[in-house]
């Protein structure tokens, strides 16, 4: 049946998936503070409005799909935001890649005003995002996550449960360090392949279906021209910024500080990461990482 959804934060994650919930008959109030993500979304058949009050008015559903902690603590706590002007029978879902903490301050203040929160953070990219095959990780009270999945399944392949408050941003920050650790492998070997005379499909071809394989490889290829939904393809115009793919990792380093935990390589990718942003590479793509690789960054 058809509901009311309202939806914050319309990038590169938030705008695909916002238009699957309008191609499964929902009816879609979209908020972004960027006049291209809100034309993009509109063209996709989201109803444009003007302010978080309007896109959650009347919603079952609210989704939030911002870049950090601090958006989404913002579009949630401010007098301008989510928790003023919901009505506390609409079911709130952050699926926005956050620090562990700011989940916690979102499912605390939701739960001092009697809504019910999810922390529901997502795996699968843009072309999971456009294709409705993301994974769901979901975090919070069993019946607000049961209930979230079914707003949750047209632009979902999984939707698993992870346990209680934040165990959902637990996973995916675990996920990302893992996905960014195998993309700075992967652009590594692409390299040293094609130095050794190797030609790039014939690589391909032969690390997809063996030990060297990942999402990373299968879905980012950093050499252009052998993966379709590569940024590699597209001058590396982002589909997973830098800066935010070097906020991932370093909520891994933190989480593995205050666990005592040692992330040797993944506070190396961090470095790979940091010097790309230095170079003046922040917005786009993070599989640039490549150019680290085969010294063609300039600046
Ligand atoms: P993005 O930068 O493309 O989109 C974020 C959007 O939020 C922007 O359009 C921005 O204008 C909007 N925004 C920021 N503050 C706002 C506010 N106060 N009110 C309304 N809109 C606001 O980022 P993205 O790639 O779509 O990523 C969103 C989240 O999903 C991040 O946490 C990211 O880490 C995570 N994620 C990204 C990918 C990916 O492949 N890009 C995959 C999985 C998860």
């Amino acid at each position: 049946t058809m509901a009311e959804v309202g939806w914050i934060g319309l990038g590169n994650m938030g705008g695909p998936m916002a238009a699957n919930l309008v191609k499964a008959g929902h009816n879609v109030r979209g908020f972004d503070l960027s006049p291209r993500a809100v034309a993009a979304a509109e063209a996709a058949g989201v109803q444009a409005v003007a302010s978080i009050a309007e896109a959650v008015a009347g919603a079952d559903v609210v989704f939030t799909m911002l870049p950090k902690g601090e958006h989404s603590r913002a579009v949630y706590l401010e007098p301008d935001g989510i928790l003023a002007h919901a009505s506390m029978d609409t079911l709130l879902i952050d699926s926005s890649t956050i620090d562990i903490e700011s989940a916690q301050t979102l499912h605390d203040a939701a739960a001092a005003e009697r809504f019910r929160f999810v922390d529901a953070p997502v795996s699968g990219g843009m072309s999971g995002a456009q294709a409705g095959t993301l994974t769901f990780m979901v975090g919070g009270a069993e019946d607000a996550v049961a209930d979230a999945a079914v707003f949750i399944e047209p632009m979902a392949g999984n939707v698993i449960p992870t346990g209680g408050p934040t165990t959902g941003q637990a996973a995916k920050i675990c996920n990302n360090l893992m996905l960014f650790i195998n993309l700075a492998a992967t652009a590594e070997g692409a390299v040293l392949a094609d130095r050794l005379g190797l030609d790039k499909q014939v690589f391909w071809d032969i690390a997809s279906v063996s030990s060297g394989d990942s999402w990373a490889l299968r879905t980012w290829y950093p050499v252009p021209g052998v993966v379709e939904t590569a940024a590699s393809n597209n001058d590396f115009e982002p589909t997973f910024t830098t800066e935010l793919a070097n906020k991932d990792i370093n909520l891994a380093i933190a989480a593995a500080r205050d666990t005592g935990t040692p992330l040797e390589i993944g506070e190396h990718v961090q470095q790979l990461f940091a010097r790309l942003i230095d170079a003046g590479q922040a917005g786009k793509d993070c599989s640039m990482i490549v150019k680290l690789v085969d010294g063609s960054l300039q600046g």
